[in-house]
């Protein structure tokens, strides 16, 4: 059984800013040299494993991402700025997928490991740019390229921090339910469902645990009946128990003699989870004999710090969840943190393109030149985002060209080395 927690996002990237069109004006020089300045580059997203994430709760508050525009061009050949980079953290073990074919585009395991989601605009270049003996004064600057954007399935391994322990009834789902951010059914029969409830709770921006309700250990978990060996397994790993108790004493049950069946199941079922640090909360303070039976309770038991609360009212609750957290934190802390893991080199995701769209495209050769001429309002529309002077991006349009057909319709149209192809403004050379 795993827990996954999953989200998705839209990223875009910042276009890059535009090359203006200026010209030297000094005084006595009507009209000098072009002095129009390139645009700065658009900021890349980029997500980047930080060791102090250990959910997805986050992206559930926000879910769109943009990274800054580069800055246009000014006068006197100025550059404009470079925007920066969108940098945003993912807890280790994120997976990211792409939503409309489930493929796996990066596992994100390492601290401090990058992955550009999607890739800035290149700025336009200015005037100057342009400037050739025969063009002295040339009146055209480029615009600054869109940035790329795309849609992106964040997918997590969530493991329980905080166990939550008690019997059927005592109110662990509603408890859960009120406190995270991803809400479970709650069952209103007296038998429990053995569905285990998870919950994110969220702390602030950063801050955030896992609580998992633990079904089914009365119901003879030690002993590996159904779900409930399988999900004990997964729950060992937490690093707090949260014991919850029903004061209220419904159906003629004794709180005292909970406490003492609980711990003993989970002594029984593992020594070891027993043994973890305990919050004990006495649930159903909002009923009329919570109170006689909670001093009864810490009668018997002097030492135990009892958090008293009511799921159903929402009394008490802040102070179990901070107390909560807080052992949380100290005991993530106290963790030693791995270290000698290699950093993998930063992955730069390929654009996210319709694929379905760009195959609308013919293939004619002109009559005057006989270059083999590619139209398709999809590839060219495409072709205007990408940045032609990087090589890299040269080769995936490339990449992309034999993917969705046309090198092999360039074949059978008779294509040989040499030959000239023409998509949009652009023209290559064919070689196979
Ligand atoms: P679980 O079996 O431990 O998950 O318990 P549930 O959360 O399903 O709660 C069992 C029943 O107790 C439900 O009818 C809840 O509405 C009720 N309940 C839970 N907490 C409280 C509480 O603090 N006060 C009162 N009066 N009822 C509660
Ligand atoms: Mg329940």
């Amino acid at each position: 059984m795993q827990f996954i927690d999953k989200v998705k996002i839209s990223v875009t990237a910042g276009k890059g800013g535009n090359g203006v069109v200026r010209f030297r004006r000094e005084k006595y020089v009507p009209a000098g040299g072009p002095a129009g300045g390139d645009g700065g580059d658009g900021g890349d997203v980029i997500l980047e494993v930080d060791p102090n994430l250990t959910t997805l709760v986050d992206f559930r508050y926000r879910r769109k991402y943009k990274a800054q525009d580069g800055e246009d061009g000014g006068s006197f050949n100025r550059f404009g700025k470079d925007a920066p980079d969108l940098i945003i953290g993912v807890p280790p073990g994120t997976i990211l997928k792409d939503p409309e074919t489930d493929e796996i585009l990066a596992d994100m395991t390492v601290p401090g490991q990058r992955v550009v989601v999607a890739k800035g605009g290149r700025g336009g270049r200015g005037n100057t740019r342009f400037k050739s003996p025969t063009r002295q004064a040339p009146q055209f600057a480029e615009q600054g390229l869109p940035g790329w954007s795309r849609e992106l399935v964040l997918e997590l391994k969530l493991l329980a921090d905080v166990g939550l322990v008690g019997y059927p009834n005592v109110g662990k789902s509603t408890f859960i339910s009120r406190i995270s951010a991803a809400k479970p059914k709650i069952a209103d029969y007296p038998f429990t469902t053995l569905v285990p409830n998870l919950g994110v709770v969220s702390m602030g921006e950063g801050n955030s645990f896992v609580v998992a309700d633990i079904p089914g250990l009365i119901e003879g978990a030690h002993a590996g009946v159904g779900l409930g060996h399988e999900f004990l397994r997964h729950v060992e790993r937490c690093r707090v128990l949260v014991h919850m108790i029903d004061m209220s004493g419904y159906e003629g049950r004794d709180p005292r003699e909970d406490y003492r069946q609980i711990l003993y199941e989970l002594e029984q079922y593992s020594p070891e989870l027993a043994q973890r640090p305990q919050i004990v909360v006495a649930n159903k303070m909002d009923l009329p004999n919570a109170a006689v039976n909670l001093e009864e309770f810490r009668r018997e038991y002097p030492q135990l710090t009892v958090y008293e609360m009511s799921a159903a009212t929402g009394q008490g609750i802040d102070a179990v969840l901070s107390a909560m957290w807080s052992v949380v934190r100290e005991m993530r802390e106290a963790e030693p943190v791995k270290e000698g893991q290699e950093v993998p080199e930063v992955l730069v995701l390929e654009p996210a393109v319709k694929k379905a769209e760009l195959r609308d495209f013919t293939i004619t050769q002109d009559d005057e030149d006989e270059a083999f001429v590619v139209k398709g309002q999809g590839l060219e529309g495409l072709m205007l985002r990408i940045d032609f002077n990087n090589e890299e991006s040269v080769k995936w349009f490339l990449r992309l060209l034999e993917d969705i057909g046309v090198v092999a319709q360039l074949r059978e149209a008779g294509i040989e080395d040499g030959d000239t192809v023409r998509v949009g403004e652009y023209e290559f050379e064919f070689v196979d």
